[in-house]
């Protein structure tokens, strides 16, 4: 099988020229092409001599994903649906504003964390994607919408790893797409543009500190180890005290000086003026009240989907929630909704899964469980 060039970062394909007998700049070379160019075929790339890329064309390719579909929204996001095969589809949208192109990434076909709001969850979980898989959602995007803006310069400013899977599930393949996004012989993106979203697995968040600091967003959804347990099924395995900790040491290396925390807002389960009092009290647990600045809040209107069986807050809750927060010295913001009309916006993004672990059957049985009460009198909690 030949070997799939968009499954390097700079330095795998340096080892690769290596292996062939070539020396590091050919690999830098060939790098630019395949990244800043969208170059696929060897042949195109005139200034490598000839045996090159005749030794190129033996050994490699440069393979892409194919599309199957793509939605246009009303608002100008596109959403597209890659084949990665065995029936498993994932997406990736485009999110395009006036100062910057945001494209938002999946990183595994399904999901194993299977939380309760996420229809990506609800699908259960098939497969790491390899980095080449990653690496070739940006690749096709960037150059796709070069052509069709007639855009000679970069078009995508801004990658988050929020589209279907847990990034930090999927590691080994994650650190080197993030490295190509960031090389400046590739997409050069600033590592405060690129957001790893993470539901919170602690150990790599500490090892992603280390290797390689991108701006990270954390999936928090409740102020209690109660209600996220039940919520994000992975806050048994590291609960709220030891995620806090984590986030803290994070800043350390992060690019930005502060943590994102979304929050999905859920009518009558994580949305009540009493549970906002208590993030307060959560995050001044860990900094103390004079630096309330170490994270930023980022409140998401709920999508909904039928098989989750939850609605969303009203609107006038969210922005009661935002003004507790928000007086308490928390920066927080209320996500717009991008591309609902063509199921593109934060956790709608399904694609097609087959699942081999039982995930989805596990939150199916989840849903008859009870929440118990996270707040002794909260009026208008909900069972879910
Ligand atoms: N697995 C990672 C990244 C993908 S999910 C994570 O959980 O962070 C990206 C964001 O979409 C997360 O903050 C997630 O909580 C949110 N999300 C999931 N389902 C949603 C829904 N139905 N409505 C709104 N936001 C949702
Ligand atoms: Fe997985 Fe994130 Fe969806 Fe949770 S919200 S199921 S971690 S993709």
């Amino acid at each position: 099988m030949l070997a799939n060039l968009l499954e390097y970062d700079l330095e795998g394909l340096a080892a690769f020229c290596d292996r062939l007998g070539e020396k590091r700049f050919r690999a830098t070379q060939l790098f630019r092409w395949i990244h800043q160019r969208g170059a696929s075929s060897f042949d195109a790339m005139t200034d490598l001599a000839k045996p090159l890329r005749e030794k190129l064309r033996v050994s490699s390719e440069v393979r892409g994903l194919a599309v199957t579909a793509e939605h246009r929204s009303a608002d100008g996001t596109i959403k597209w649906l890659f084949d990665v095969g065995a029936g498993n589809a994932v997406e990736a949208v485009f999110i395009p504003e006036d100062d910057r192109g945001t494209l938002c990434i999946s990183s595994q076909a399904g999901c194993a964390v299977g939380c309760r709001f996420c229809s990506t969850g609800h699908q259960g979980f098939s497969r790491n994607l390899g980095t080449g898989e990653i690496v070739a959602q940006l690749w096709f995007a960037e150059h796709f919408l070069r052509r069709h803006l007639r855009r000679g310069d970069r078009v995508i400013s801004n990658v988050v790893m929020m589209g279907m899977g847990e990034p930090l599930q999927n590691y080994t393949a994650l650190v080197p797409a993030l490295r190509t996004m960031l090389d400046d012989h590739a997409y050069g993106l600033s590592r405060r543009r690129v957001t790893v979203s993470t539901s919170g697995v602690v150990p790599m968040m500490e090892r992603l500190a280390r290797d390689c600091p991108v701006a990270l967003a954390v999936s928090l959804h409740a102020p209690t180890d109660a209600l996220r347990d039940n919520l994000v099924p992975l806050n048994r395995k590291y609960p709220l005290d030891e995620l806090m900790r984590t986030c803290v040491a994070y800043l350390d290396r992060a690019p930005r000086d502060f943590i994102t925390f979304e929050y999905c807002m859920l009518d009558g389960v994580n949305d009540q003026v009493e549970q906002a009092h208590a993030l307060v009290e959560l995050v001044r647990g860990y900094t103390g009240p004079s630096n309330p600045n170490w994270c930023k809040f980022n409140l998401i209107p709920f999508n909904p989907f039928p098989a989750s069986g939850l609605t969303g807050s009203p609107r006038a809750q969210i922005a009661m929630f935002a003004r507790v927060l928000g007086d308490a010295g928390i920066v927080t913001t209320i996500r717009k909704t991008r591309g609902d009309d063509i199921e593109a916006a934060c956790g709608q993004l399904a694609g097609d899964v087959k699942d081999r672990t039982h995930v989805a059957g596990r939150i199916a049985q989840q849903r008859t469980i009870m929440l118990k009460p996270i707040l002794p009198a909260a009026s208008g909690q909900k069972e879910i």
